[in-house]
C-alpha cells in the first residue's frame, strides 16, 4: 500500500477508536459526573471573568436585613422576626413614594406567633397594595408532619409539552409551606422561592416552575417579572428546544433539568442595597427624599442578608452570596432576557471533533513534538478564549471539557500511530541496509559486524561458532553459457537453498560475486561440516530454473572453519575457510571440505 493512504488509514482508525473511546467514558455515570463537575467549574471560571462586565439593573433595589437591621430589630421589637405590623408599616410607608414592586423574599407562615391584630395589619397591606409580592415554600413533608394544603386556583399554571420539567423528580413536590390563609386567598401575588444547588453545593441553576397537587406554580421572580413586563399568563408552551417564550422578547431556555441557567452580574453586593434600619429610621424622621431616592419607580426587594439568620448560598461568583440577591439575579436576568443558554451536546461533540482532527493533524505533521504540544495547548486556549467571548457576548455556554478530553485522547492516539509508522519506518530502513538487494541475504558490511560480534561472544563466553564459505562452481562458465540473466536467477536460488536448510540463529550472507557465508552461531565444526553437506546436497539436487524457463543443474563448492580451533580473528577464520574451499575446486568441486594443511595455497 502506498505510505500516505497507509497513514490516513491508520489515522483514521485511531481516530474512530478515540471517538468511541470518549463516547464510551461519556456514558460511564461515575465519568460522567465526574467530568459534569470540571465542566461546571470552568462554568463557574467564565462566569468570574464575564460577570466582572456585567452590570445590574438600576430599576432593582434591595432593603436588606443585615446584621445591624437585625440588631436594631431584636433592640426595638424585643426578637426576630418583627412583628407582621411592622412589615405592615413598611409597605404602607413605602407605597407612597411609588415603588414599582416590592417583593417580599420572606415566608409570612401560617402559624407562626397568635398575634391576630398584627396578621390583619399584614394581612391588609399584602392585599389591597397589588404590586407587593410575597413568598411561598415547596417541600416533601410527609403527611403526617403536615397536611398538604390546597392552594388556590388563582396560583395555578398550565405548560404544554412539559416533559423538561416532568422529567425532573426534583421539580415536584408533595407539601406546601402554608402561609396565612387570608393573604394565600386575598392575593394572586404569591410565587415560589425553592432554590436547587447542583451536586457540589453551588447554585447555578433556578426552577421557573415547580410541581405540586396537579397544576405548576411559578417561582416569585417569573410571577413578578411577568407583571412587570406586563404579561398575563397561567398558561405556557415549550417548544422541541427546551424554551418557553413569555413574549416576543423574553424566553425562558431551560436545561435537560427544566431550569434556567443565572447568568451572575459584578462581584456579589453589586445590586442597590439599603439596609432596613436605614428605611425605618428614615421612615420615622418622614425623610421623603431619602425614601424616594431609593425606592421611587423601583422593583424593592425585601430579604435577609445577615451572617446570623443565615440566607446564605454558594455561587458560581462567590461562597458568600446573599440569597436576596440569588432572587434579585433570577428577575434581572428575566428582565434583560440574558439567560445562560447551553450549547447542545451534538454542538459540543463537533467542536470537540473538530479540535480533535485538527490536534491529530498537527501531531501526525510536525516533525517536532514540541510543535504539536504547542499546537494542542495553542487549540484549547484559542477555543477557551472563544468561549468566554460566547458567554460575554451572547450569554452561551459551550462545553469546554468533551473537546479537551477528544483532545488529549487524539493527541496519545495520534503520536501512537506515528510511532508504529515511524518505528515501521525504522525496521524498514534498518533492513535494506543490511540487506543484499538480489539474494536477500544480509549484506557484506552486515557479515563483517556478525563476525566481529561473534568472535567477541566466543571469546567472552569461552564458546564456539562456524563459518561456512560457498562458492558456486563454474559460474563464469554458466553465465557465459546461459547469459548473467539466468547468472542472476540462479544465484538467487542457490541463495534461497542455503537459508532453507539453515536454522534461524544462523546467518546466511552474500560475501560477494557468487561467494556466499554462512555463520552458525554456537555451532561446533562437526555440526557445520554437517550442515554444509546438508546444503550442498540440497544444491546437488535441485533443478534451478534459468530466465528463459528452462531447467538446469549447478554444484557449489563450501569450506568450513570454527572459532577457536582455526583462529580467532575474522582474517584467520576467512582465510582458514577460503583454503578449504581451494581444496574442494581443486579436489574436483561440488563437496565440502573442512580440514586444510597449513601450507594451502590461497587464491
Ligand atoms: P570455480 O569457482 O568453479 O573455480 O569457477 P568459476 O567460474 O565460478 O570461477 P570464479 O568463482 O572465480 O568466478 C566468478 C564468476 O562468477 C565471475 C562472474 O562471471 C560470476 N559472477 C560473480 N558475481 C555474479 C553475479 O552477481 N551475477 C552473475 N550472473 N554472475 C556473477
Ligand atoms: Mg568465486
Ligand atoms: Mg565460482
Amino acid at each position: 500500500m502506498n505510505k500516505k493512504i497507509w497513514v490516513k488509514v491508520s489515522y483514521i482508525l485511531a481516530s474512530l477508536l478515540v471517538f468511541g473511546v470518549f463516547l464510551y467514558l461519556i456514558q460511564i455515570p461515575s465519568a460522567k459526573d465526574f467530568l459534569t463537575k470540571i465542566e461546571n467549574t470552568t462554568f463557574d471560571l467564565r462566569q468570574n471573568i464575564v460577570s466582572k462586565h456585567k452590570k445590574t439593573s438600576d430599576k432593582i433595589v434591595i432593603i436588606d436585613v443585615n446584621d445591624a437591621s437585625y440588631e436594631y430589630i431584636v433592640d426595638k421589637y424585643g426578637s426576630w422576626p418583627a412583628p407582621r405590623a411592622f412589615w405592615a408599616d413598611l409597605i404602607t410607608n413605602l407605597e407612597p413614594v411609588h415603588p414599582d414592586m416590592i417583593i417580599f423574599d420572606m415566608l409570612f407562615l401560617k402559624k407562626h406567633k397568635a398575634d391576630g391584630a398584627s396578621d390583619f395589619e399584614l394581612i391588609k397591606a399584602v392585599n389591597t397594595n397589588k404590586n407587593v409580592y410575597i413568598s411561598m415554600n415547596l417541600d416533601n413533608y410527609p403527611p403526617e408532619v403536615r397536611i398538604p394544603p390546597q392552594l388556590p386556583d388563582a396560583l395555578k399554571n398550565t405548560i404544554e409539552n412539559d416533559f423538561l420539567i416532568k422529567q425532573n423528580p426534583d421539580l415536584s413536590y408533595s407539601n406546601c409551606r402554608p402561609v396565612i390563609d387570608e393573604i394565600l386567598n386575598g392575593t394572586k401575588n404569591i410565587g415560589l422561592i425553592n432554590v436547587q444547588r447542583d451536586k457540589d453545593g453551588i447554585l447555578r441553576t433556578m426552577p421557573p416552575f415547580s410541581y405540586y397537587k396537579g397544576a405548576y406554580y411559578k417561582h416569585l421572580t417569573i410571577l413578578a417579572g411577568l407583571d412587570y413586563l406586563n404579561i398575563d399568563k397561567n398558561s405556557f408552551k415549550m417548544n422541541r428546544n427546551g424554551n418557553i417564550a413569555l413574549d416576543k422578547k423574553h424566553t425562558l431556555p431551560l436545561t435537560k433539568e427544566g431550569k434556567v441557567i443565572l447568568n451572575w452580574y459584578g462581584p456579589e453586593w453589586s445590586f442597590n442595597y439599603v439596609p432596613l434600619w436605614r428605611t425605618v429610621e428614615a421612615i420615622k424622621k418622614n425623610d421623603r427624599k431619602f425614601l424616594e431616592d431609593n425606592f421611587k419607580d423601583k422593583i424593592v426587594f425585601v430579604g435577609v442578608t445577615a451572617n446570623s439568620l443565615s440566607d446564605i448560598k454558594s455561587t458560581p461568583v462567590s461562597y458568600m452570596f446573599p440569597g436576596v440577591e440569588v432572587q434579585a439575579t433570577f428577575l434581572n436576568n428575566l428582565l434583560d432576557n440574558n439567560f445562560i443558554k447551553k450549547t447542545s451536546v451534538f454542538f459540543d461533540i463537533l467542536i470537540a471533533l473538530l479540535l480533535a482532527v485538527l490536534t491529530g493533524f498537527g501531531v501526525m505533521n510536525f516533525k517536532a513534538p514540541m510543535k504539536a504540544v504547542l499546537l494542542f495547548f495553542g487549540l484549547q486556549a484559542a477555543y477557551f478564549v472563544i468561549s468566554i467571548l460566547l458567554m460575554g457576548f451572547f450569554n452561551i455556554w459551550t462545553g469546554l471539557i468533551a473537546p479537551f478530553v477528544l483532545s488529549i485522547l487524539t493527541f496519545i492516539a495520534a503520536y501512537v500511530v506515528k510511532y508504529l509508522l515511524t518505528s515501521r519506518d525504522y525496521e524498514h530502513t534498518y533492513k535494506l541496509a543490511v540487506t543484499d538487494g538480489l539474494t536477500e541475504m544480509f549484506n557484506h558490511r552486515y557479515f563483517q559486524e556478525q563476525m566481529t560480534n561473534n568472535i567477541g561472544n566466543a571469546k567472552r563466553y569461552n564458546s564456539v561458532f562456524s563459518l561456512i564459505m560457498v562458492d558456486i562452481d563454474f559460474f563464469k562458465k554458466f553465465n557465459d553459457t546461459y547469459g548473467h540473466q539466468s547468472g542472476d536467477a540462479v544465484l538467487r536460488q542457490v541463495a534461497q537453498t542455503i537459508k532453507r536448510n539453515i536454522r534461524s540463529t544462523d546467518i546466511p550472507c552474500r560475501y560477494g560475486g557468487e561467494e556466499m557465508s554462512v555463520i552458525l552461531t554456537n555451532t561446533n565444526k562437526e555440526d557445520a561440516v554437517k550442515t554444509a553437506i546438508k546444503i550442498c546436497e540440497a544444491v546437488r539436487n535441485k533443478e534451478f530454473e534459468l530466465a528463459t524457463g528452462d531447467w538446469t543443474h549447478v554444484t557449489i563448492s563450501l569450506g568450513v572453519a570454527a572459532m577457536p580451533e582455526n583462529g580467532d580473528t575474522t582474517e584467520k577464520l576467512i582465510e582458514y575457510a577460503d583454503k578449504c574451499l581451494y581444496i574442494a575446486k581443486r579436489n574436483g568441486r561440488n563437496q565440502v571440505v573442512s580440514e586444510a594443511p597449513e601450507d594451502t595455497p590461497t587464491e
